[in-house]
């Protein structure tokens, strides 16, 4: 394919580099392919992907037989997977989905056989006492329970990061600050009109999340439509971890997952999400009306935890749509691929969407020989289960910069820091690096730490291209 189409610049280029887009990429990549991840925005991972609730789904309550079930819970492996090859931080604390009256309750037998249906067989049925002795500080009234105990939290971060990190390494080109605005279709290619010029491909693959409809729009296309729901959260301070040791859930209903209370795999403990329907898609921030609804859901869930601080609050938007499942297309006429309606459960799902796509893509006859792949990045860990560079005595002393911590809530090193700029696709700015390295997320949000964090970020300019491979060997493959 390569060899016969010389006047593209590229086999296929994927637009948005949240998790999806990154995965598809990654995999891409391991074909004779030129392969471009282009991204609106200056930093992967800035989309929905950085924000959400940080569960590695099991899939137990996905409506059977849809695609979305099917991804989810072969994502949930594919993941687990690759997060023990990458250091990706995952910790498999288990659920609990608790009834607080008597339809809930009716409703668990149900969950349990959808579960089942789901190909998820781990869930029991508990009484109010054994909730409660696994979660001793439930609010009152718990009438009983599902078990789900291979429901696990996970960081997003780093899962977005290791993919793109992956695909670069593999040989993708990245283009970050780059927005696909339009695009003409010709015969044998598609013209990209961007932000940054134009781009020629052979293929297309839209993976652009929350702008998902309107490029396939671009594309003729008029079969679904985006709204995005917004999911508020809070975050509590670390003292409150000894609260909770697992997800607890409610009964889910059709509006989504509902609001739950959950350990974050940076230690802290996690109220959330809301579930607002808006207007707008860059409606990221929070409002008082989501603050004052959760703390009302938090008050009957786990009273106690409202003693503890708020340390954060964020928002991030499911691009939910009106089709009501995951929607992967392959139009082979006009090369153009459509990864679409990844709403709530993408962070699970992506690599299993890719390994779906390739599959596809295979059958249409549009991958051509495979390629050696290097082997996936060693991530920093940024999970607080797992060994931090402050603590490891043997890399301070081989490297003292990962004794000397600057930011002191969250103990991130000046050894992490350098690492991040070091890395094949640096932070782009202040939120990139908190991403990476975790500084100033903690509760005094950068009061100490701020002036030589902002000193880091001030002396590494944002790279607009952020990496690319060798040009003259892609050219050879
Ligand atoms: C509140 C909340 C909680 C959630 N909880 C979970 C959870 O616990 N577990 C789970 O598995 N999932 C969860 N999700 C869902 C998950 O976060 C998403 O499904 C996933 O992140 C979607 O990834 P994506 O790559 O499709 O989209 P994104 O991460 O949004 O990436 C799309 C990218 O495309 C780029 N883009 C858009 N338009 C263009 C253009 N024209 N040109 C170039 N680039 C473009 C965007 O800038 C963006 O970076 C949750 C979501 C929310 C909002």
């Amino acid at each position: 394919m390569t060899n016969s189409t010389p006047s593209t610049d590229y086999d296929y280029v994927v637009l948005g580099a949240g998790i999806v887009g990154s995965a598809i990429a990654r995999v891409l990549a391991g074909y004779q392919h030129r392969v471009a991840l282009v991204e609106a925005r200056d930093d992967v991972g800035d989309g929905t992907s950085k924000a959400n609730t940080a569960i590695l789904h099991t899939g137990f309550d996905a409506k059977p037989g849809t695609l979305e079930s099917r991804m989810v819970s072969r994502g949930y492996t594919l993941l687990a997977d690759y997060a023990t090859h990458t250091g990706i931080p995952v910790e498999r604390t288990g659920a609990l989905l608790v009834a607080w009256n008597d339809e809930e309750l009716a409703a668990l037998p149900g969950l349990q056989a959808k579960a089942v249906d789901n190909g998820y067989t781990h869930c029991a049925i508990v009484d109010a006492d054994e909730v409660y002795r696994q979660v001793p500080a439930l609010g009152d009234g718990a009438l009983g329970g599902l078990t789900v105990p291979d429901e696990s939290i996970i960081c997003t971060w780093t899962t977005n990061l290791a993919l793109a990190t992956d695909a670069v390494n593999r040989g993708v080109v990245l283009r970050t600050g780059t927005r696909a605005e339009s695009v003409t279709v010709e015969n044998h290619h598609t013209i990209l009109h961007t932000s940054q010029g134009d781009i020629t491909t052979r293929w297309v693959v839209n993976a652009a999340g929350l702008g998902s409809d309107y490029l396939d729009q671009a594309f003729g296309y008029d079969r679904f439509h985006i709204t995005p729901r917004r999911g508020e959260l809070l975050v509590y301070d670390k003292l409150a971890r000894t609260l909770i040791d697992k997800i607890v859930l409610p009964v889910p209903t059709s509006r989504g997952k509902g609001v739950l209370v959950s350990p974050t795999i940076y230690g802290n403990v996690m109220l959330g999400p809301t579930a607002e329907d808006l207007d707008d898609r860059s409606a990221t921030g929070t409002s008082e009306a989501g603050f004052e609804f959760l703390l009302g859901k938090g008050a009957k869930l786990m009273p106690r935890l409202l003693d503890e601080e708020v340390t954060a609050a964020y928002a991030g938007l499911r691009a939910a749509t009106d089709y009501g499942d995951y929607l992967i297309d392959v139009d082979e006429d006009q090369h153009y691929v459509l990864v679409g309606g990844i709403r709530s459960t993408g962070l699970t799902s992506g690599m299993a969407v890719a390994e779906h796509l390739e599959e596809l893509l295979d059958q249409a006859g549009a991958l051509p020989a495979r390629v050696g792949t290097p082997a996936p990045p060693r991530m920093p860990n940024i999970g607080e289960a797992f060994t931090r560079p402050y603590q490891d005595a043997e890399l301070i002393a081989a490297d003292p910069a990962y004794g000397k911590v600057v930011c002191f809530c969250e103990r991130v090193t000046a050894g992490e820091i350098r690492d991040a700029y070091a890395s094949p696709i640096p932070p782009a700015g202040l939120e990139g690096l908190r991403r990476r390295t975790r500084a100033m997320n903690g509760r005094c949000q950068g009061f100490f730490c701020g002036a030589e964090v902002a000193a880091a970020v001030e002396a590494h300019p944002c790279p607009r291209r952020v990496a690319s491979p060798d040009r003259e060997g892609e050219a050879a493959r």
